[in-house]
């Protein structure tokens, strides 16, 4: 067996984004040793590309928001088939999360009255983002990194060593966990650079390792979003739920090609900016669907009050849900009515001075200006859908993000349910803190309970290392597959196949061509050494790939419907049948495929929501989702 350098710990947390660092703080504050790893450089992860902000009720610019509020607008955002006691617990708590991490050092903007200041977002009642300008991930990084240093200091302080309790292995990647008899008992990974195997003996895993959109051509996320995550809880037995459902940013750059899908914040039109089509006509205006008829604007003199006082007037339909802001601007490039590049304008230059723009929206400036050549104080931007979210995720209780699998956790973008069909900008931040510090408590009172610690059976060692390094090995066939075309030939599908709009025959279509490349995935072979070879790196992270874009194929065939972050041209309307169902993928035990394992997709229904929440909608308003049954036991029914 190669070399294998060997760690314990209490706690191993895969992944230093938001939702990571949260749990490790929590689990070192629980007394625990915690291991975080994570394949890319400490603090570089999607949490710091977070640019709108953290969604919390805090009620500073508006006093009359309340966790009851967020919670609904949650609800609503998602379609109603969000795991409605995550959402409580998300909009009962975020703000809690967010004063926290004042005391570990965060500095948000202010209101004029020093209240930390709050922006207006899509789906949200009330402005309720806080941020600091559009950097509000890096902010959030910044802080926990620097509560684990204050960690380790008192941790250095009691013992003479800095990483007793929290220790970083960065730029490490694991490509396995390990059981014994169902229970976690490690994980498996190589570090990058040197290319050197490394094990992690632990009872408990937290999975945050972010989403699954290099999968698609043209995405908003950066290289670490392979879907590791969810493959790693699947392969070891865990379930994955809502994976159907992805988010397409409605604005991403579409210009020029070798920028295209580089995320435009939400933030430019929560601060006022527009989306116009050719003619210069604000279409949104004409893409309110019946849902939502009567909460938003009519004219464009409504919007814009709106924006100066959000008490006097409805909100700009510029900032419904994701969802149907992507599908309207689809429609419009559709019609005939986008730009010279394939997208719509979205104007901020004619709504503000010049110097508003630079003080609000830094990055944005700074991006348009250094990738594009374009000024956005004083030219519109050309925008259009880009893959950015994937609301399905690991199925984890609720309350400590435990997965089916004993000791096995996870929190953040690679965990399902909180955001149902369709994620609200803003709430992905809250979600991170508030759930990463409850996988973190869930992951310490798992271990504390423990009698005995599960230890990896050395079989299972050597098969991971085996299928670690089975890339170099020679091909079974013919020349071996090369990574990087396989790669290219994935993302091709799922963009043309199972993107924003989907067909029968053409998930059809990218189930089998997902066979195909399965199929030629087992002759993949790269050349050269361990030592740092991206090749390598990437036939290792396809096979997570290939199999979460099974997941998302399968499901999307099997939903005939549309809601959310999945539209089915050929079953057009939400039906209320589909609302409480979600759609369990698994193992397919029948499997003998180590790397790329065959799946099952089971329909399974939701518990139905506690009836004080349930009350909190109007009958009329759950109507336009719900079956006449699911609603017999509201308070308002029959009345
Ligand atoms: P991440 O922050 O992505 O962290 C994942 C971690 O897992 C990384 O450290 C990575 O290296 C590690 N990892 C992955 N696989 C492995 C492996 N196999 N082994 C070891 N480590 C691994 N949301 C908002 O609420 N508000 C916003 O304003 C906002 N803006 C956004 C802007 C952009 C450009 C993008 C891309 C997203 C934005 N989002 C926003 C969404 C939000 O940033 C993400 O959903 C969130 O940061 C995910 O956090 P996470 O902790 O789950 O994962």
């Amino acid at each position: 067996m190669s070399e294998l350098e060997q760690h314990d710990y209490d706690v191993v947390v895969i992944g230093a984004g938001g939702a990571g660092l949260r749990a490790v703080i929590e689990a070192r504050e629980q007394g625990l040793s915690v291991a975080v790893v994570c394949k890319s450089l400490f603090g570089k992860a999607h949490t710091v590309m977070a640019e709108g902000g953290c969604a919390a009720s805090m009620g500073n610019a508006n006093e009359k928001d309340n966790w009851q509020t967020h919670f609904k607008d949650t609800m609503r955002g998602g379609k109603f088939l969000n795991n409605w006691r995550m959402a409580e617990l998300h909009a009962r708590e975020a703000p809690d999360r967010v004063w926290e991490l004042e005391t570990y050092g965060a500095l948000f903007d202010r209101t004029p009255d020093g209240r930390i200041s709050q922006r207006n977002f899509g789906g949200h009642t009330y402005p309720r983002l806080a941020h600091v300008g559009d950097r509000t991930g890096l902010e959030l990084i910044r802080t926990m990194q620097q509560k684990i240093v204050s960690l380790q200091q008192e941790d250095f302080a009691a013992t003479g060593d800095y990483e007793t309790r929290i220790k970083v292995f960065a730029e490490c990647t694991i490509t396995e966990l390990l059981t014994e008899n169902g229970r976690i008992a490690g994980a498996f990974g190589y570090w990058r650079e040197s290319g050197g195997l490394v094990l992690f003996k632990t009872p408990a895993v937290v999975l945050a390792t972010g989403g699954i959109g290099k999968s698609y051509k043209v995405t908003s996320n950066s290289w670490e979003y392979t879907g590791d995550g969810h493959a790693l809880a699947l392969r070891s037995g865990a379930t994955l739920i809502n994976m159907e459902f992805l988010q397409f940013h409605p604005t991403g750059m579409v210009w020029p090609p070798s920028v295209k899908g580089i995320l435009v914040t939400e933030g430019v039109r929560g601060d006022g900016g527009v989306l116009k089509n050719s003619d210069g006509k604000r279409f949104m205006f004409d893409y309110i669907p019946p849902v939502f008829k009567g909460q938003y604007a009519e004219t464009e003199a409504e919007a814009d009050q709106w924006l100066r006082d959000n008490d006097s007037a409805r909100r700009t339909p510029d900032l419904l849900p994701r969802d149907e802001v992507a599908r309207a601007i689809n429609e419009e490039v559709k019609a005939g009515r986008g730009t010279e590049h394939g997208g719509v304008y979205l104007d901020i230059a004619s709504r503000m001075p010049a110097e508003e723009i630079v003080r609000r929206l830094p990055s944005m400036h700074h991006q348009f200006k250094e990738l594009a050549d374009v000024d956005i104080t004083a030219e519109p931007m050309e925008v259009g859908p880009t893959c950015h979210y994937v609301m399905g995720g690991i199925e984890v209780d609720p309350d400590t993000g435990a997965a089916v699998v004993p000791g096995l956790f996870a929190a953040g973008e690679c965990s399902g349910g909180m955001h149902g069909s369709n994620r609200l900008g803003g709430n992905s931040l809250s979600d991170l803190l508030v759930f990463g510090r409850r996988a973190g408590l869930g992951a310490s009172a798992y271990v504390q309970q423990l009698t005995e610690r599960p230890a990896p059976a050395p079989a299972d060692i050597e098969a991971a290392t085996k299928t670690a390094l089975a890339p170099f090995d020679p091909p079974a066939s013919g020349a071996g597959e090369n990574p990087y075309t396989l790669h290219s030939e994935l993302q091709q599908t799922m963009n043309d196949l199972v993107g924003i709009i989907r067909k029968e025959h053409e998930v059809r279509e990218a189930i089998e061509k997902l066979a195909q490349l399965r199929a030629r995935y087992a002759d993949v072979t790269v050349d050269g050494s361990r030592q740092f070879n991206p090749g390598w790196h990437l036939a290792l992270d396809l096979a997570n790939m290939l199999l979460v874009s099974e997941c998302v194929a399968e499901a999307a065939l099997l939903r005939t419907e549309s809601r959310g972050g999945h539209t089915r041209d050929d079953h057009p309307g939400m039906n209320p049948d589909w609302r409480n169902k979600l759609l369990v993928c698994a193992l397919d035990p029948a499997t003998a495929d180590r790397r790329v394992p065959g799946i099952t997709v089971t329909p399974a229904d939701q518990t139905p929501m506690r009836e004080d929440l349930l009350a909190l909608f109007e009958l009329s308003e759950l109507e336009k989702y719900y079956t006449e049954r699911e609603l017999a036991d509201h308070p308002a029914a029959g009345s």
